[in-house]
Order: structure tokens, then sequence, then C-alpha cells
């Protein structure tokens, strides 16, 4: 695990990037930001936490770090000892953590519910939109209070670096760190998991619905081997892909609601 800082005192900010190995964008905007050298008006600690993994381009060396919070000193696995480190460097900070997916090109915010942290740091982000994990935050650093997790984009794209380099500095503004303003007129819709997509063993995945867009009940939405996926019932699909997972397509979403800058955000059911 990479740790390192700007400006002076003890950080109450991190940014977390590389919790998976195989996405670089998260740690090459650290050490973008890293390079540009700027100075914070708060300290702000920068982490680059699965180096091993990273070195090796794997999602992980023995188990998916974002599956192993909160993790042990003697934990079996790399992964379960990192996270317990991890979550010693980022005791009594609010955390920003970057990853990238193969299933949305744009960037998205995901909390466990919306909390006081990402009702006020979204409106800074630049994001399609905001996903609550709820009931999947199981193992994730997001289960912790006060994180946000984004989504920069296509993994291994350029796009997601810059991506990753803009959110950071977003974020940093958000926080009061760096200097920035909320975008006006954007409204960021939020988004509810609720179902895994179940994907059965096969040779030729497809996906025909887009990410965020409603898929309608009767409508097929992916195919296995040729045979198509119908929806019992509407849904909105998140970080669905053909080959992004091994056993599942993806997540189905409800939307409850949307964020504005200085609101609350409007639940339509709860
Ligand atoms: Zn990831």
């Amino acid at each position: 695990m990479r740790v390192e800082q700007l400006g002076d005192g003890e950080p109450e900010i991190a940014i977390v990037g590389g919790i998976h190995g195989d996405e670089p964008c998260g740690p090459r905007a650290i050490e973008a930001l890293l390079q540009a050298d700027p100075d914070p008006a708060r300290p702000v600690k920068l982490i680059v936490a699965n180096e091993e993994a990273r070195a090796r381009n794997l999602r992980y060396v023995e188990e998916d770090l974002n599956r192993a919070f909160p993790g042990g000193p003697d934990a079996d696995t790399h992964e379960g000892r990192l996270a317990h480190d991890l979550l010693a460097e980022l005791r009594d900070c609010v955390v920003f953590s970057m990853h990238s997916t193969q299933s949305y090109g744009g960037p998205f915010a995901l909390c466990d519910t919306v909390d006081a942290l990402a009702r006020s740091a979204c409106p800074y982000l630049a994001v399609d939109a905001l996903v609550e994990t709820s009931q999947f935050s199981d193992g994730r650093l997001i289960e912790r209070p006060n994180v946000l997790e984004v989504e920069c984009g296509l993994q291994g794209s350029e796009a997601a670096a810059e991506n990753a380099e803009r959110l950071i500095r977003e974020f940093l503004a958000a926080v009061g760190a760096l200097p920035g303003e909320p975008h006006e007129d954007r409204e960021v819709p939020v988004y509810r998991m609720c179902r895994r997509i179940p994907k059965r063993r096969g040779d030729r995945y497809e996906v025909f619905a887009e990410n965020f867009e409603r898929v309608n009940a009767g409508e097929a939405f992916a195919a296995v081997d040729g045979e198509q996926l119908v929806a019992e019932e509407p849904f909105y699909p998140i970080l669905m892909s053909s080959y992004g997972y091994e056993d599942v397509f993806g997540y189905t979403g409800e939307l409850v609601g949307k964020l504005e800058p200085d609101t609350e955000p409007v639940p339509d059911r709860r």
C-alpha cells in the first residue's frame, strides 16, 4: 500500500485508488495529482491500495479486496490483511475511492445509502448518477460510514483516467480542500441496487439494455448463446455487461429520487 500526503497536518480527507489492481485510472489520477502538487486548504491523504495486484495488473492477488472488509491483521489472505491496514489508514477520514467498470463509459457515484457526504459531494461531481448499493455493501469499503465511491469509466481507458483526475479535484472542492464550485443545473438521479441478474454458464453473452435506461416488462435485455432473457417487471440496469462478471450480468435497480444542489433527495418511495 502506498500512502502519500498533500498539505500539512493530520488528514481528514482520503483519496483511494487501486482497490482493484486491474483498474489503473485511480493510481494514474493520484500520480498526476502528486505531480501537479497543489497546495490544498486541508491536508489530503492519497492511497494506492493494492500495489501487489496493480503490479501484476490483476483484480486481486488472493481475494477481492472490495469483498474482504473489515479483514484482520492475521487474515489468511493478502487482501484480508490489506483491508485491515487500509481501514486503519482511513480512520477519521472522509473517503473518496475510485474504480472503473466494463459496463458503462460515464462516471457515476456509489454509496451505501444516501448520507450527508453523498448529498454534499455529488453536486460538485460530474457524474451521471448516484447508486445506493444498500443490500450489496457487505465486505465492501462502502459499508464503512463516510465513503463515496466513483466508477470513473471503462476499465483501462484513457477517458477513465482523465475522469478520475477531474473527479478527484471535484471531490476535493466539495470538501473544501481545493477551489471549485458545484455544477449548477445538474440533477443527479439516485438509483438503488435491487437484485443480481444471474448469468447461466454459456459461451456467448449479449446485453441489449443500456445501464440507467429503463427496461420495460416483456423486453429482452440480454442473451446467453442466443437465448433471450426477458424482463418480468420493469427495472433500471446497473453495472450490467456481457462479460464484466463471471456469474451475473449485473444488477436490477429502481429509481428512488434525485439529488439537486443544496436540496434533500426527493424519494419516489421509501
Ligand atoms: Zn473496482
